[in-house]
């Protein structure tokens, strides 16, 4: 009975862990994805502007297209995902590339790097929004 207390008791430390570290990552997450939106936005703007004044320069039309498929790029990207079939899949998927352990209830993955790491890591692959998301095997509410 003791050492069942013991393990509820990790358990739930545990999870409080998790779930504050999600909060953390997921806000750095939306801070980044909230800027690289809001200065996408300005440089098409800026470019609107520039048009005005320099109209019929072929340039525009390049920049602007980069642009608008940042933008697009943008509005498919996704903080976090909830692994689908997460019974079919197998442990190794979530080992973590630095430390190799299991990363078993969430995970970074950097699509540029081609990993999936530990949350505990924080960013440390170095890369930012849009090549970094969130991977979890179970849900906000799930962890309760
Ligand atoms: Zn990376
Ligand atoms: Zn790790």
């Amino acid at each position: 009975m003791e050492s069942k207390k013991k393990l509820l008791f990790h358990f739930e430390a545990f999870l409080k862990v998790e779930r504050k570290a999600r909060q953390i990552m997921e806000k750095s997450l939306t801070d980044q994805y909230t800027a690289l939106v809001h200065t996408n936005q300005q440089e098409l703007e800026q470019l609107a502007k520039e048009f005005e004044r320099q109209k019929h320069d072929k340039s525009y039309f390049e920049m602007q297209k980069s642009l608008y498929k940042r933008a697009e790029q943008l509005s498919k990207y996704e903080i976090c995902t909830l692994m689908a079939d997460r019974d079919k899949v197998s442990e190794d998927a979530h080992q973590c590339h630095y430390c190799t352990d299991f990363a078993y209830t969430s995970m970074i993955h950097c699509e540029f790097c081609q990993i999936n790491y530990c949350t505990s890591h924080s960013f440390m692959c170095g890369c930012a929004v849009p090549s970094l998301s969130l991977v979890y095997r179970y849900s906000n509410e799930e962890l309760g």
